[in-house]
């Protein structure tokens, strides 16, 4: 349902939590988090735990801290890093694991985001160009699930493996931003765990596509979560009474999982309608899950022309390096598409169409 009438295709962050989930939320049991003595946020990282198939979960405010607090475990100031050069964790946290872990942040050459073991070594040589104590020491490499400026490519759990074991041979641990790791079991039928078996540590975001408004958990082995606890205090990420917060994820789990195939559904149904619009330039003819990217430049309007113009028929959406970005969530309807895809065709007809809304440049 879109909200105040706006159809916001900005980003899944957009989702506003349903009665239910606040309903949940209002009725939690509570205690104080930064003691561990939060009833409803231990039994959220017992149940990601285990859905994840790791020793322990850690409970934290959003995804980029569990990405900074999960670099700093793993590595040493002066250490490297590697990620897909279009990672979040390279193109929209600031350089914040730089400048918090004190790493250099290599990055890997990919299509769109999935990368294979050639890829790996190529960027491991551009590190180690000389022998030691030339080049700093590769010490763990990234991977995002699904990939978010990948266009939502999901990464299959053969291609993980075999990455992983590549990785595991030349010293790397692995770490899974899995911001949306739930779209990719949904659109595999994959489980998460065994998306999850192939890293050291792997974090899921609530407050996507699963509609929370405040909340992501980290899990990995019973050490790494210890050292990764002392780390969130260190960045002023533990909290009191979480458990408000954590019900609404809890909630997420229980209800806000399988319709996450709806979104995929809705996007497809974006991706294919815009394929029918002349002058528009769809990256990807069928989503793998909730995002579509497209060039309208065909159009001859500029992006910031067609993203004011479509903001005058009440629908938002983002652009990410040139390209228009519209991800679909919870309160996205097949109507609200279909809106959609009207008001698409009523801006593409439009020469000189509505200056100028400034184009709204939030990535996540
Ligand atoms: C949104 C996002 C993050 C950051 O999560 P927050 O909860 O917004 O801090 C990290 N990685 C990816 C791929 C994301 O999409």
């Amino acid at each position: 349902m879109a909200y105040n009438g706006i159809i916001s295709l900005i980003s899944d962050t957009e989702t506003r939590p349903t009665q239910a989930m606040r309903r949940a939320m209002a009725g939690a049991e509570v205690g104080d988090e930064q003691k561990g003595e939060d009833p409803t946020v231990n039994q959220l990282q017992e149940r990601v735990a285990d859905l994840l198939g790791k020793e322990a979960a850690l409970w934290f405010p959003g995804g980029t801290m569990c990405n900074f607090v999960a670099i700093r475990v793993h590595t040493r100031p002066a250490d490297a890093i590697l990620a897909d050069g279009m990672a979040h964790i390279v193109r929209a946290e600031s350089a914040g694991a730089a400048f918090s872990s004190g790493v250099l942040i290599e990055p890997i050459a990919s299509e769109r985001g999935i990368f294979g073991p050639a890829q790996l070594d190529e960027a491991l040589a551009r590190i180690a160009t000389a022998p030691p104590p030339y080049g700093p020491p590769p010490r763990l490499l990234c991977v995002e699930q699904t990939h978010n400026f990948g266009g939502g490519a999901v990464w299959r759990s053969n291609e993980l493996a075999e990455l992983s074991a590549h990785a595991r041979a030349r010293g790397l641990a692995l770490h899974m931003d899995g911001a949306r790791l739930m779209n990719a079991v949904v659109a595999t039928g994959t489980s998460a765990r065994s998306f999850a078996a192939t890293v050291d540590s792997v974090w899921m975001d609530f407050t996507k596509g699963l509609g929370a408004p405040i909340g992501a958990v980290l899990a990995g082995s019973r050490s790494f979560i210890t050292e990764a606890r002392r780390q969130k205090h260190i960045f002023a990420g533990a909290m009191r009474q979480a458990g408000i917060a954590a019900a609404g994820c809890l909630h997420a789990l229980d209800h806000h999982i399988e319709r996450l195939a709806e979104d995929h559904e809705h996007a497809r149904r974006l991706a294919a309608g815009l394929q029918e619009i002349p002058g528009v330039r769809v990256r990807t003819a069928v989503p793998e899950t909730n995002m579509v990217f497209f060039d309208p430049s065909a159009l001859g309007l500029s992006s910031a022309t067609f993203l004011a113009g479509l903001a005058a028929h009440g629908v938002r959406m983002g652009e990410v390096r040139g390209e228009i970005r519209a991800v679909t969530h919870l309160d996205i309807t097949r109507a609200d598409i279909d809106t959609t895809l009207a008001a698409i065709r009523t801006v593409a007809s439009t020469p000189g169409a509505p200056e100028h809304a400034p184009a709204d440049h939030r990535p996540y």
